[in-house]
């Protein structure tokens, strides 16, 4: 997997897309993947598998490492529908998991699908799980 995210690094790096003309230097300074790009801060994959977390209305100059499994699924999960084979890493739904009441377990809003889920976009959610407010 490595290769694969070092590969889509580069592509978005060489991309010129303009809508990403503001990430792009962050990337190239702290090589991640970016997965998911809020309005204050943005998630984002290391070659080396770590998720990062950019806060980039408050501190563009460093990214902090991000831990916690419910961030990092949705960015799997946001990042996914960009780059399909990062969908492997995605976890496998535990069996204590339950089906998303907001999308009914289908990961998407019904007529807002620009909107991301309180699921993540996975259709499911473990009991009890904390969930602070969305990184933007
Ligand atoms: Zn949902």
């Amino acid at each position: 997997m490595r290769d694969a995210i070092e590969t889509r690094i580069q592509e978005f790096l060489t991309d010129n897309d303009p809508r990403f003309d503001w990430v792009r230097p962050a990337v190239r300074k702290h090589g991640f993947l970016p997965l998911y790009l809020g309005w204050v801060a943005a998630l984002g994959l290391r070659p080396n598998g770590s998720f990062v977390r950019w806060d980039h209305e408050d501190d563009r100059e460093v990214v902090k490492p991000l831990s916690d499994p419910y961030w990092e699924r949705m960015a799997l999960c946001q990042g996914a529908k960009k780059y399909p084979e990062l969908g492997s890493l995605i976890p496998q739904r535990p069996l204590q998991a339950r089906d998303c009441e907001s999308c009914r377990g289908t990961g998407q809003i019904e007529g807002a699908l620009q909107i991301i889920c309180a699921c993540g976009g996975l259709g499911w959610m473990l009991p009890g799980e904390q969930r602070g407010p969305a990184p933007g």
